[in-house]
């Protein structure tokens, strides 16, 4: 914030602390916190570790968010494919991945003949504002995820191993409940 004070065009840095800048520090506990999945989309193993990313839930770019930029309620291990989805942009309805009460069964549903994900029809007017914008600005229902769910959801039928943490998409698997209608 004092950078910025000073010039305007400053781009947000993490601190460094004992010879590490902060996101090596943060990173380990965010990513141990959503089983080392993406917080957003789910997608597992973020192989690359250039991928794996720390979010600003509240943008650091948006000067409204700057003081945010190190509150931990603000910060999540996140994918790159949803990092460059989003961007900067921010969207008051944007719905926390670890908002409390939060039922993916309450925001969204999937179609399992394409892998989409939608609104869920039984969602209230408010949560569907707040799913309609989340799949918006992180990109849940481009092309590439619903394929991505697909495929996902065919190794996990042929496969005997159950430990679900191991898997992405865990709400697609799990919602699927053994229907083996995908082709
Ligand atoms: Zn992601």
């Amino acid at each position: 914030m004092e950078l910025r004070r000073r010039n305007p065009g400053a781009q947000f840095q993490w601190y460094e602390v004992d010879g590490r800048d902060a996101r090596e520090w943060l990173l380990p506990d965010l990513k141990a916190m959503t089983q080392g999945h993406c917080a957003f989309c789910d997608t597992f193993p973020l192989e690359d570790r250039t991928l794996e990313s720390i979010e600003h839930f509240k943008p650091k770019a948006d000067q409204r968010f700057e003081a945010h930029a190190y509150d931990w309620t603000n910060l999540y291990f996140c994918c790159g494919l949803c990092q460059s989805e989003k961007g900067v942009s921010w969207d008051d309805d944007l719905l926390r991945p670890d908002h409390e009460n939060y039922r993916f069964d309450a925001y969204f549903q999937f179609d399992y003949t394409n892998g989409a994900m939608t609104p869920s029809s039984l969602a209230t007017e408010q949560a569907i504002n707040q799913a309609k914008a989340t799949i918006k600005a992180y990109g849940l229902d481009i092309q590439e995820r619903r394929r991505m769910r697909q495929l996902e959801l065919r190794k996990w039928q042929k496969s005997s191993d159950r430990d679900i943490d191991e898997w992405a998409y865990r709400d697609y698997l799990q919602n699927d409940a053994g229907d083996n209608s995908v082709s």
